[in-house]
């Protein structure tokens, strides 16, 4: 089952919806996204943390 992280859960505002096959696929693409898009360079481990609890079966 592919999974989802939306993440205005981390960032208000932010309207992307970031999928994956697994929770590793979406972090890592999760990662990618606040780096490029949030200007954070790395996903800070509480917001990691948060991540992985937002994360929701599609
Ligand atoms: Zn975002």
């Amino acid at each position: 089952m592919a999974k989802v992280l939306r993440c205005s859960e981390l960032m208000p505002f932010c309207k992307a919806v970031i999928e994956g096959e697994d929770v590793e696929e979406v972090m890592a693409k999760a990662a990618e996204h606040v780096q490029q898009e949030h200007c954070l360079p790395t996903l800070p481990p509480e917001v990691a943390a948060k991540a992985r609890a937002a994360i929701k079966d599609e």
